[in-house]
């Protein structure tokens, strides 16, 4: 028996989830998950996670913010987020991606793109077993959100939004990255091309902090060579969670949830987060950011690059209208959220909410009601 069918949650509430999906396959070794959260704006879109820890509730919490994302920018599709329990680099990794794309083919009104753990390779998988798929490569059509670097483009778009407020100016900003995956090392890219000077990196393995500029190519070689940070040849290692007391400008989570909560917002050093993981803040976390003056932009405003690219090739648009529809959504919503925060003395993530909830009722308001 799966250790997931004992995986509880208490998470429910009018929005959703609508399914709760648990695959169990002994032969391969398969404990897969799919939720899919609310489909009022049309079929769920939302990312794969492999990891040996992803759990229900993980995935439950993470198709919600894919609703809030996916109605703040108002594409045709609700949200829904799935899991594979297995280490990315598993000897299987095939068998298992294949043999969940096999499992959910029925299951319609999800939409399955990457997230941490999968990729476009992965993607071509999964339409292969299950015929649906975004985030594919060139080759078949797809736009490849994370080899074009969609995210970090919209995070960086986010960032010309807080400066644009006074915030912080871009030209010489320090920027500080936890994770430097498909989301960490393009947002490091279109930063540094607004000026901006990366000093510390986080992965798995630790942190590297060189105050005088990391070279984004020498670490990306480094890490492609090794397969972490830490062997960067320059700056210093930190231990521990002690990249969040850098005083930088911009603080960039790229990684897992609830990196940033009660016990450690008060020493966070940052100007600005610009969330580029899903939740990695938590809402007591948010609070402390708040009241501290830390301009803290919440995940499904300032990440939907990669789901706006996702539903932009779904509909067969091509790249060239993915960037622009990203930039146009991303600069508009921060804007928005800024402005009412601004207005209502509220969190930026109460502004953001407030939005997207009022879009998903909208759309829930069509849906026959019994
Ligand atoms: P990825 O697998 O490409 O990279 C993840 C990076 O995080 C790696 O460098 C890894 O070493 C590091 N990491 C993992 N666990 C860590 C930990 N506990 N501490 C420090 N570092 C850790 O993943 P990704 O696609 O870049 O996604 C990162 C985050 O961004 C996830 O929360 C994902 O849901 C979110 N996100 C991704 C996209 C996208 O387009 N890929 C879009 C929106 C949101």
């Amino acid at each position: 028996m799966s250790e997931l069918a004992f995986d509880h949650f208490d998470f429910t509430d009018d929005y959703g989830p609508e399914k709760v999906v648990t695959v169990y396959e002994p032969r391969c070794g398969l404990e897969g998950i799919v939720v899919i959260d609310n489909s009022a704006a049309g079929p769920t879109m939302g990312g794969i996670r492999m990891a040996p820890d992803v759990s229900v509730e993980e995935v439950c919490r993470l198709a919600r913010a894919m609703t809030w994302k996916n109605a703040m920018a108002r594409l045709r599709h609700g949200g829904g987020k799935a899991g594979i329990r297995a280490n990315p680099r598993t000897a299987n990794r095939e068998a298992l991606i294949r043999q969940f794309g096999r499992a959910i083919r029925q299951l319609t009104d999800y939409i399955p793109a990457p997230d941490m753990g999968t990729n476009e390779t992965a993607m071509a998988w999964i339409r292969d077993e299950g015929g649906r798929s975004v985030g594919l490569s060139r080759s078949l059509g797809g736009i490849p959100l994370d080899e074009s670097g969609s995210t970090g483009f919209g995070l960086a778009i986010a960032a010309e939004v807080a400066e644009e407020a006074g915030v912080v100016a871009l030209e010489g900003a320090t920027v500080s990255i936890q994770g430097f995956g498909n989301v960490g090392r393009p947002a490091a890219r279109f930063l540094a091309e607004r000026g901006a000077r990366l000093v510390s990196v986080t992965d798995l393995d630790g942190t590297i902090h060189d105050p005088d500029g990391i070279d984004i190519d020498e670490l990306v070689a480094t890490m492609d060579a090794t397969g972490g940070v830490t062997a960067y040849p320059r700056g210093s290692r930190i231990e521990g969670d002690a990249f969040l007391d850098l005083e930088v400008d911009f603080f960039v989570p790229a990684a897992r949830p609830d990196v940033i909560d009660s016990a450690n917002a008060g020493r966070v050093g940052c100007k600005v987060v610009l969330q580029g993981a899903n939740i990695p803040v938590t809402p007591a976390g948010e609070r402390t950011l708040h009241d501290r003056g830390i301009v803290s932009i919440p995940d499904f405003v300032a990440n939907a690059g990669g789901i706006i690219c996702g539903a932009v090739e779904y509909a067969g648009g091509s790249e060239r209208q993915a960037f622009e529809r990203i930039e146009d959504t991303i600069r508009q919503n921060t804007r928005e959220i800024l402005e009412l925060a601004r207005a209502e003395g509220c969190l930026l993530r109460e502004a953001a909410m407030s939005i997207a909830q009022r879009r998903v009722s909208e759309a829930m308001a069509f849906r026959r009601a019994d």
